[in-house]
């Protein structure tokens, strides 16, 4: 399919694996790209030499484009960026920041640059960043969430509206169907994460990635919004987050609970109980896991078998 996103990125199908933390290393991001997507390297949860290492891996995998996520709220950002521009990667997906501090530099070295956001207002800011493209996540995005909880749904029109820039759309997305209905709705490509945590290629945890295949309706929630907000699995962490924020817990005593590396501990290390699990609410909708190129195929293929039935309304 052409189209902006896929000309800018130079890929097959406007569909873009999300960045994960400890979901997405160059296994993940090489077997989409290679399917004609555009993979995508999570650097969030990856120190300095782990991130040069995946993209020296992934550039031997794949010779076609592939991304760099970096949430700039990263502590060693600055090594990360400069690792970026010494391996010579061509595109840079931004998240949980300013659009403007990294953008020129990244221009500068000839990187294009696309920022993820949750709300229109942020989207303006995006466009005048000069980033060359925009995802707009909504709430039912697993991770890294807005405050406003905002949906997919009434984003994508909104973001539309404010906006000339090729526009990525993010949350709840997992099928060819989701895909054409984030296209209707004004989008040109899709952002796709909880799918592709349930692949063969992901570096998550096999207990993460069963986690998703199980998951129910209900089984998510947004919480932490006094920290950062996240979509988070409603285990006994997230029941104790909860608990403390419905009795009125302040930042401070959330961070306490929080405490460091609970990301790691679930998506990498596999413990289902007290791990910080970041997954979507479209899990519920995830059945199987299987190799990422089939996941790639199979949205391009239901996308035009739904197109068709469309036409026919
Ligand atoms: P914590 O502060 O709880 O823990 C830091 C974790 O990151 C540890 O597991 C650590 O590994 C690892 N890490 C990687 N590089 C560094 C570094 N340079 N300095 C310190 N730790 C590092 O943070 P979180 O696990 O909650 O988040 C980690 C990062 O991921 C943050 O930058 C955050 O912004 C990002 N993030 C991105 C999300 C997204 O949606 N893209 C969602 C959630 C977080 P080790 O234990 O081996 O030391």
């Amino acid at each position: 399919m052409k189209n902006r996103i896929s000309d800018l990125f130079q890929i097959e199908f406007p569909i873009i694996q999300a960045g994960m933390i400890w979901c997405s290393g160059w296994k993940l991001a090489s077997a989409v790209s290679n399917a004609g997507g555009l993979g995508i390297i999570g650097s969030g949860s990856m120190y300095p030499d782990t991130l040069r290492d995946e993209i020296l891996k992934c550039k031997t995998a794949t010779s076609k484009p592939f991304a760099v996520n970096v949430p700039l709220l990263y502590p060693d950002i600055d090594k990360h960026m400069a690792i970026i521009v010494e391996e010579g990667v061509k595109i840079v997906f931004t998240s949980a920041g300013n659009p403007k501090t990294w953008t020129k530099h990244l221009h500068d070295h000839g990187i294009k640059v696309v920022h993820v956001v949750s709300s229109s207002k942020f989207a303006k800011k995006v466009e005048d960043a000069g980033c060359d493209a925009v995802v707009c996540e909504g709430f039912e995005a697993g991770g890294h969430n807005g405050r406003e909880e905002t949906t997919t749904l009434v984003l994508i029109p909104q973001v539309r509206a404010v906006t000339n820039l090729p526009l990525i759309a993010a949350g709840g997305i997992s099928t060819g169907r989701g895909m054409l209905a984030a296209m209707v709705l004004g989008a040109e490509g899709v952002q796709i994460g909880t799918r592709f945590v349930a692949s063969v290629e992901s570096s998550g945890h096999q207990n993460f990635k069963d986690i998703i295949v199980n998951a129910q309706e209900g089984d998510t929630m947004l919480s932490m919004k006094k920290v950062v907000p996240v979509r988070l699995v409603k285990n006994d962490f997230q029941k104790r987050i909860q608990e403390a924020e419905d009795k009125g817990a302040s930042k401070e005593e959330l961070e306490q609970i929080l405490g460091r590396a609970r990301a790691k501990k679930g998506m990498h290390e596999g413990d289902m109980a007290e791990g910080e699990l970041e997954i979507g609410q479209i899990a519920s909708f995830v059945k199987e896991v299987k190799p990422a190129g089939e996941i790639v195929k199979e949205i391009g293929e239901e996308f035009e078998v739904a197109k068709k039935e469309v036409a026919n309304l």
